[in-house]
């Protein structure tokens, strides 16, 4: 566990993880979101909210594959499309 970052949240709006086959790449558009949460109820070790006005933001930059379910969950319960998650093979 490290406590770098203030406030529990990064500035990055791309974070990567890798599992055997591929390295995913996930992206947030805060520009288009509108606060409502349920993407921290999906995947609270993923994402987290700014405290100001709601608007997601990173709890890491460097999630375990084991987030990748609760990450796709999310993407599926936002409103509003802000999470997209590609992937690319190793290597
Ligand atoms: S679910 Fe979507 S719209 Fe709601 S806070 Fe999360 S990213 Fe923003």
């Amino acid at each position: 566990m490290n406590d770098e970052n203030t406030g529990g949240a990064v500035e990055a709006t791309d974070i990567s993880f890798e599992d055997d086959e591929f390295v995913y790449t996930v992206h947030i558009n805060q520009e288009v979101c509108v606060g409502g949460g349920q993407c921290v109820f999906a995947a609270p070790e993923v994402f987290t909210q700014r405290d100001e006005d709601g608007v997601v933001q990173f709890v890491t930059e460097y999630p375990s594959a084991d987030e990748r379910p609760d990450i796709e969950e999310a993407i599926e319960v936002c409103p509003a499309q802000v999470i997209s998650m590609t992937k690319k093979p190793k290597g």
